[in-house]
C-alpha cells in the first residue's frame, strides 16, 4: 500500500493525500470509523492517474462527493476514498447551458443559475450534495430531478476510459442512473436550463427551502431520506403509521419532525444507524407487507 500512497502523493501533492481520516468529519450523518486514505484530486488528469495507480496496486477505492448520502461502518474503509468535491468544482455558464465539474455543490449551481436568470435548478437548491453525486443518484425533490436538466456527462470507467453519455443514454430512473449501474466516475455534467424571470426563480427557491426548514430536521446530522419512496406510498408516512416516530437505538433516532429521516442525536454509531434501518424495515414489512429499500448508501455493514 505504501508504494501506492507514494504514487498518489506524486500525482496529487502531499496536502491532497490524507491518512487515517475520520469519516465522521466527511459525512452529514457524522458516523463511521476511519479511512486508510482520503485523496482530493483537483483535475480530471489527476483523478484518472489516481485510478490507474490504485488499480495497478490492487488497492480498493471508492468515490465520495459531499458525503450527504453515505453511512460508513464503524470499522471505516480499508483502502482509498477519492473525494470529488470542493477542489474539483468549477462551473461555467454558456447561454442556457451550465457545465459543472462533478465536485460543485448543487446549491452553488442553483444560485449561479439564479444569478444568470436561468430556471430549471430551483428544485436542487436545498439538496446538500455535489453535482456528481446528484447525477449518480438522480437526486430529486419537489417534482424536479437531475434527469430533467442533464444533457451530457463526462465519466471515467473502471479501466480509466473516458465515457461520454448523452440524454437517454443515462438510463435515469428513480434515484438511479447508468453512472450508478456501470460504476462510472462522473467528472463533468452539462445541464440545459431555460431563460427565466429572476424574481420568480428566487421566490421558488425561497419557498422550497422554507418548506424544507419546516418539514425536515435540518438542525441535526442525517443523510436525508433513508428509504426510497415505495410505489404508491411515502416511506415517512408508513414509518409514522407503524408507531416509530422518535423510536431510537443508541444515538440513532427516527426523527420526530420527519419519520423518513434518521437523525444522530449526538452519540450514534454507524451500527446504531444500520440497526435502526433494519428494525424499521422489519417493522414496516411485518405491519404493512411493504419492504422499504434504503436510499442511503451503506458502506461495509457493522
Ligand atoms: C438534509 C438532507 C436532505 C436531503 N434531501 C435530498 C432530496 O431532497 N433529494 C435527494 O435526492 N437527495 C437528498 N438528500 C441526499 C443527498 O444529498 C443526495 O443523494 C445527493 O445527491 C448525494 O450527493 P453527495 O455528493 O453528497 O454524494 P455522496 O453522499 O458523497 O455519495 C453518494 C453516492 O454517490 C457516489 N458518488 C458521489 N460522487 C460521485 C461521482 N462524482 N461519480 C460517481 N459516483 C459518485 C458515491 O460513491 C456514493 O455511492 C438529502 C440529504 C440530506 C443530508
Amino acid at each position: 500500500m505504501q508504494n501506492v500512497i507514494d504514487e498518489l502523493i506524486d500525482i496529487c501533492g502531499s496536502d491532497s493525500v490524507l491518512q487515517n481520516v475520520s469519516l465522521k468529519d466527511y459525512t452529514s450523518m457524522k458516523v463511521g470509523g476511519n479511512a486508510d486514505v482520503v485523496i482530493e484530486p483537483d483535475s480530471i488528469v489527476k483523478i484518472k492517474d489516481c485510478i490507474c495507480a490504485l488499480r495497478k496496486g490492487n488497492v480498493p477505492y471508492m468515490i465520495m462527493g459531499n458525503g450527504s448520502n453515505l453511512i460508513f461502518s464503524d470499522e471505516g474503509f480499508r483502502g482509498v476514498i477519492i473525494e470529488v468535491s470542493s477542489r474539483f468544482s468549477k462551473i461555467e455558464v454558456n447561454g442556457e447551458y451550465m457545465v459543472a465539474e462533478a465536485g460543485a455543490l448543487l446549491s452553488r449551481a442553483a444560485n449561479l443559475a439564479l444569478a444568470n436568470s436561468l430556471t430549471g435548478l430551483e428544485f436542487a437548491s436545498g439538496i446538500p450534495g455535489t453535482i456528481g453525486g446528484a447525477a449518480y443518484m438522480n437526486a430529486g425533490a419537489y417534482g424536479g430531478e437531475m434527469s430533467s436538466v442533464i444533457v451530457e456527462t463526462l465519466n471515467l470507467d473502471r479501466d480509466g476510459n473516458f465515457i461520454i453519455l448523452k440524454g437517454e443514454e443515462h438510463n435515469f430512473s428513480y434515484r438511479n442512473s447508468r453512472i450508478q449501474q456501470d460504476g462510472l466516475i462522473c467528472l463533468k455534467v452539462t445541464m440545459k436550463l431555460q431563460k427565466g424571470n429572476p424574481e420568480e426563480i428566487r421566490a421558488t427557491m425561497n419557498d422550497l427551502n422554507a418548506r424544507r426548514q419546516e418539514k425536515q430536521p435540518l438542525d441535526m446530522p442525517s443523510a436525508g431520506s433513508v428509504f426510497k419512496r415505495p410505489e404508491g406510498h411515502f416511506a415517512g408516512k408508513l414509518i409514522q403509521d407503524c408507531g416509530l416516530r422518535g423510536f431510537s437505538i443508541g444515538g440513532a433516532q427516527v426523527s420526530e419532525k420527519h419519520c423518513g429521516f434518521i437523525v444522530n442525536t449526538g452519540t450514534a454509531t454507524a451500527k446504531d444507524v444500520v440497526d435502526l434501518i433494519d428494525y424499521i424495515q422489519k417493522t414496516v414489512y411485518e405491519k404493512t407487507g411493504i419492504l422499504l429499500e434504503p436510499e442511503v448508501r451503506i458502506i461495509g455493514r457493522s
